[in-house]
């Protein structure tokens, strides 16, 4: 997916412009429950066309003091990550010394840019508007985010400005793996574990979307590319402690993959940051095998594997049907289970269920246990069927669908998940008017 990066100094009114874009798709988006919505990132749509949203003020800046140096980084982050970059001043205030600063280096850079003059609240202001002529981006687009008004011919232009989402051809049928997780955890360890080992049979191809490195890995039945994250590092000087970063990383990795090995720090157990990794990979509908690394440095007796697994299970929930691998890199324990496990993955992923065999299953399993009735109101559930959709969707149709309540669609997901292997996969359901 093509990412819109929003960058301007405080207080232009970013990230209410990242709310109304991601907010659009908010029913959407939460339908994954339990994922933690991340403030600044997000999915937006505009007339059929999906794209992520990010706002950089909120990750690189702090306060109100901000540095010349600081939105020097937010602007070469969001040149180097995103597809589009709108850049938003604000029409009061006129032309200030950190604009030009970002207008320099946009306007340096190749990236399409996108000029916004926010705040114009009202048609007068509009004539406030010209100077920023003189920032040498182009038209302005006056919004007012506040109310809306201009937004919709900026997300044409948005739009307008996205490339295509070109997933190049033959890349389609090979499972695609991305190793992924908080730095120090082990990814490059495990990704040189696998590549230096099978050197003589990796081919690497040159990116599909936005130059992600894909490695193809052939070895033991298993057909697949590896993302290498590791080659995006390297494109850019900014420094690594950024969050921002590496959750953009991450992101980009997420949604170039079919399956997400996420890995965390045996030592270090399963801190916030790597739930926030894996509510992306959860949002992103991607299949997901937790590995857990450095296995060697943990005392461990008969119970201390499915303790760890337990408590990890825990914080996963609500999605916590999802496969744990132990490692130990160095010592190449269980290296090739992760594949094998992320294979697994890929293909619950990918299984379609016959509308028979759903259907045989489910409705007596509905007719024993009925949506609650509500206001006297029967609920009935007709049939199910899969949708076609890259990742495992289900209809149901009803009656009256609104009535549906979240604990009777977790309810029909487990018995879809006790009768069918979907460990890994998040799924969807659906409740459709009949
Ligand atoms: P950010 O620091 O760039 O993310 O800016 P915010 O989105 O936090 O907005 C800063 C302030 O400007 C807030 O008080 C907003 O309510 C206000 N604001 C944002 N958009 C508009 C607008 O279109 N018109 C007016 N009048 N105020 C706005
Ligand atoms: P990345 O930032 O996630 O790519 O992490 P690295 O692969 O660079 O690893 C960070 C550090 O952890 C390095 O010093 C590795 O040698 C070390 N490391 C990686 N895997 C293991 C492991 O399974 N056990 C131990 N003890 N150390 C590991």
């Amino acid at each position: 997916m093509s990412i819109v990066a929003i960058v301007g100094r405080p207080n232009v009114g970013k990230s209410t412009l990242f709310n109304r874009l991601v907010g659009m798709r908010k029913a959407i988006v939460d339908d994954t429950a339990g994922t933690t919505r991340d403030r600044h990132y997000g999915t937006s749509d505009w007339n059929g066309r999906e794209f992520s949203v990010i706002d950089t003020g909120g990750y690189a800046l702090g306060g109100e003091d901000v540095f010349e140096e600081e939105i020097r980084k937010q602007v070469l982050l969001a040149i180097d990550e995103s597809d589009v970059v709108i850049f938003m001043v604000e029409v009061a205030t006129g032309i200030t010394d950190l604009d030009m600063v970002v207008a320099d280096l946009l306007r340096r850079s190749a990236k399409k840019v996108l000029l916004v003059v926010n705040k114009v609240d009202n048609n007068d202001q509009i004539y406030g508007s010209h100077e920023f002529y003189a920032l040498g981006l182009g038209d302005p687009y006056c919004i007012s985010t506040m109310s809306g008004s201009g937004t919709g011919d900026l997300l044409d232009a948005v739009v307008a400005a996205l490339p295509e989402d070109s997933e190049a051809e033959g890349f389609e049928e090979l499972p695609k793996f991305a190793i992924i997780g908080r730095p120090n955890v082990g990814k490059s360890s495990l990704t040189n574990a696998l590549l230096d080992s099978e050197r003589n049979i990796v081919t690497p191809v040159a990116g599909t979307t936005r130059d992600s490195i894909l490695t193809r890995y052939n070895k033991f039945g298993m057909d697949f590319y590896l993302i290498d994250t590791a080659g995006l590092r390297k494109k850019t000087k900014v420094t690594e402690d950024l969050e921002f970063y590496s959750v953009l990383r991450s992101v980009r990795a997420i949604e170039s993959s079919d399956v997400c090995i996420l890995m965390l720090d045996a030592s270090q157990g399963i801190e916030s940051q790597d739930m926030n990794i894996f509510s992306l990979v959860v949002r992103n509908k991607k299949g997901c095998v937790i590995v857990v690394n450095k296995w060697d440095l943990i005392e461990k007796d008969n119970n201390t594997m499915k303790e760890f697994a337990e408590a990890i299970r825990y914080r996963l929930s609500p999605f916590s049907d999802v496969p744990i691998v132990f490692t130990s890199v160095p010592n190449k324990q269980r290296i090739l289970e992760v594949l094998q496990t992320a294979m697994q993955v890929y293909y619950s992923r990918i299984r379609k269920i016959p509308t028979s065999q759903l259907n045989e299953y489910l409705l007596p399993i509905i007719e024993e246990t009925p949506p609650p009735a509500i206001k006297g109101k029967y609920i009935r559930i007709k049939y199910v069927t899969q949708l076609a959709s890259p990742t495992p969707s289900f209809a149901f149709f009803v009656n009256l669908p609104q009535y549906i309540k979240e604990g009777y669609r977790r309810f029909l997901e487990n018995k879809i998940r006790e009768r069918w292997d979907f460990t890994g996969v998040p799924l969807q359901i659906f409740f459709r008017q009949k």
